[in-house]
């Protein structure tokens, strides 16, 4: 449900992502997840569980990896990626961004040998992120 949201945010905002990854031609992690901190906290950090802003930093971030946040009020332990479909990737979030941003003028053979990644990877990828598209499109039409 909330990846979904964040999926329309990140459609709606392609313009913005376009925008801010001009010149971002190798798949660099650090700006990556400043881009997606930008987009998915664009109200402030909130609890994916119970909704809640009162949240605190519990540490992580550096060299592109994810911020680490507890809630006051649940508890709940989570990061900048939980419950997105970019959480529990194998191929890291400068990458996923690198691949989503060249699919439409590179094919996945070349965007694998670009990264050092398997096909596979990057099919996952492109797979995953056509669905949640198409996803949208639908629900955007039955409303
Ligand atoms: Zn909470």
């Amino acid at each position: 449900m909330l990846s979904n949201i964040l999926i329309i945010d990140i459609i709606g905002e392609n313009m913005k992502l376009d925008y801010l990854c001009t010149g971002l031609d190798i798949a660099d992690d650090e700006q990556a997840i400043e881009i997606f901190r930008t987009i998915r906290w664009a109200n402030g950090v909130y609890c994916p569980k119970c909704k809640t802003f009162e949240t605190i930093m519990a540490g992580g971030g550096g060299s592109g990896k994810p911020y680490r946040y507890i809630c006051k009020k649940c508890n709940n332990h989570f990061n900048d990626l939980t419950e997105t479909i970019f959480h529990g990737s194998h191929i890291s979030l400068g990458e996923v961004f690198y691949v989503l941003l060249n699919l439409n003028n590179k094919n996945i053979k070349q965007i694998s040998e670009e990264l050092g990644c398997s096909r596979q990877a990057i099919h996952r990828i492109s797979k995953i992120f056509n669905n949640e598209v198409e996803k949208q499109t639908e629900r955007k039409r039955n409303l």
